[in-house]
């Protein structure tokens, strides 16, 4: 039998990811960073759980392989974070819980299992979720589960697009109208909701209309330009208040040239460095939980969106690592 590879214990009696002075980086475990396993720690903080589940997308099919591929792409990472002066994975008792195993044939069985396995993970853990999709469609049930415990969020969603849209094919429950139903169910904080990157050819005029009916203020990605990644956190600040916050990340609220490997890639989107720099601006907010989907491996080249994908998860890590340092109120739960 193998020995557990060897890994450090942070001051604060976390286990971190495996020792790349003594294991190479390309070695080792599957899991995110190379963490270990939710079964290999005493207690859990933050899991990074996989949804590979791509039943509801529109266009080109692959976000199931998802969660593997920016796994894959997550061994570079380090502890220190310079920009928030903060050690993700030494604050806080990160890990991986694997992979939620879903029918890949029934949606609504899908969707009924993946709210069933995120519940499973916080009540088995008490951790917080950061989910690696999947497409949008799973937005849905993982919002479910949030509302269970918190009430109504403020939903924070990077996108090229809305996911505001009503059916497709009559299909109430798509990649394309997660929050919408969330919108409908009283999931979302319809006064701090917002999202970030929208661009590109809609359907017609009257969807941006209906979007902020649901509750959805709108940072396009033109206005990223003109205002910056500064006015973009303020703006985005402003509108989630001090409420509990949801950060749903899809991979293509990024331009293709940064993020190919995506199932609706849209031209004019955000580089990586703009992506990570505003969540870096979210500092101090109460994240509740998190979402990274719609990477599709088969059209990414050179690893350019599992890279985006797990530094993007970095920042998510980062920011509820610093969090906890603050030691600011907990979050109200029901
Ligand atoms: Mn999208
Ligand atoms: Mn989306």
């Amino acid at each position: 039998m193998a020995t557990p590879p060897p890994r450090t214990r942070s001051p604060e009696g976390n286990l971190g990811p495996v020792d790349a002075t003594q294991v190479p980086r390309f070695a080792g475990p599957g899991t995110f960073a190379r963490l270990p396993r939710v079964d290999e720690v005493d207690h859990v903080d933050v899991a990074v759980l996989g949804v590979p589940f791509d039943a509801g997308v529109s266009y080109r099919p692959g976000a199931r392989f998802g969660p593997g591929h920016i796994r894959a792409s997550s061994r570079l990472l380090r502890p220190y974070h310079p920009g928030l002066d903060v050690e993700p994975f030494g604050l806080q008792q990160v890990a991986d819980a694997g992979d939620l195993g879903v029918n890949p044939f029934d949606l609504d069985e899908a969707v009924a299992a993946i709210e069933a396995g995120a519940r499973a993970v916080v009540e088995a853990t008490g951790a917080r979720l950061v989910t690696l999709g999947g497409d949008h469609t799973i937005a849905l049930p993982l919002l479910r589960e949030v509302h269970a415990r918190h009430g109504p969020v403020a939903v924070l969603h990077f996108d090229a697009h809305l996911d505001t849209w009503d059916t497709y094919f009559g299909a109430p429950v798509t990649h394309g109208t997660p929050f919408r139903r969330a919108s409908e169910e009283g999931l979302l904080d319809r006064a701090a909701s917002c999202h970030v990157g929208i661009r590109g050819p809609l359907y017609r005029g009257l969807d941006l209309a209906e979007d902020r009916e649901l509750g959805f203020q709108a940072v396009s990605a033109d206005e990223v330009e003109t205002i910056g990644v500064a006015g973009v956190v303020e703006r985005v600040r402003a509108r989630l208040g001090d409420a509990p916050v949801y950060v749903s990340i899809d991979i293509d609220v990024l331009d293709p040239a940064h993020a190919p490997g995506t199932g609706t890639p849209e031209a004019g989107g955000l580089t990586s460095r703009e992506l990570l720099g505003i969540l870096r601006g979210l500092a101090g907010l109460d994240l509740v939980g998190a979402d990274v989907v719609e990477v599709a491996p088969a059209y990414d080249h050179a690893e350019l969106t599992g890279i985006a994908a797990a530094h993007v998860v970095y920042e998510l890590l980062a920011l509820l690592a610093d969090h906890r340092r603050r030691g600011l109120t907990p979050t109200r739960t029901r």
